[in-house]
């Protein structure tokens, strides 16, 4: 059944090379101008949607925000600690510059064989404390948005809890996200204590 599956999830990659430079990102956002930049506090953690449409900026922060909450049954035996305080960025952009290699050069794109991409989850390259998921912009798909969102925001977890970047649940996480949304609309709807 995985294998069967492999050929769809070819296209979500994860970086795991050691960048330090903090100007890694200055190409890019030389060329890519932002309208829309939102923030939502997701327990500690601060994520910001940088893109051009308000009304994504709201679907894709929910979807980045109820990963965490799914991610933290996913993982619920584990009971790791965090060992990276990281703050998240998400950039919607164009597909042509998500895959300019040039502008997007911070990125090992030897791990995937330079094929292109439609996401990619960076925790390495960003100013200290950061990281950051790149999205391409014309997703139309809810069903193809949710998949690629959860699967970053898995590695975007792996990394913050020092675990290893591993493909496979990134993967398995994708259906256990969809098979476990109603948890968070339930939660929702309880009152806070
Ligand atoms: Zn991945």
């Amino acid at each position: 059944m995985y294998k069967f599956l492999l050929p769809v999830f070819f296209l979500m990659f994860v970086t795991t090379g050691a960048y330090a430079d903090s100007n890694e990102y200055d190409r890019l956002f030389g060329e890519v101008t932002f309208t829309v930049e939102e923030t939502i506090l997701s327990n500690d953690i601060s994520i910001t949607y940088h893109g051009k449409s308000l009304r994504l900026a709201d679907k894709i922060l929910s979807i980045a925000h109820n990963s965490i909450k799914i991610l933290n049954k996913f993982y619920e035996n584990e009971n790791i600690k965090d060992c990276r305080v990281q703050n998240l960025h998400i950039y919607h952009i164009n597909e042509k510059v998500l895959n300019n290699r040039k502008l997007m050069s911070f990125l090992d794109w030897s791990l995937w064989d330079n094929s292109n991409i439609d996401a990619v989850y960076d925790g390495t390259s960003f100013p200290a404390g950061s990281s950051a998921i790149f999205i391409r912009s014309d997703v139309s798909s809810d069903y193809y948005l949710s998949k690629l969102i959860s699967h970053e925001m898995t590695h975007f977890w792996q990394y913050r809890k020092c675990m290893e970047l591993n493909e496979y649940e990134a993967s398995q996480f994708e259906s256990f996200y969809r098979n476990n949304r109603s948890m968070t609309l339930l939660a929702q709807q309880e009152p806070e204590l």
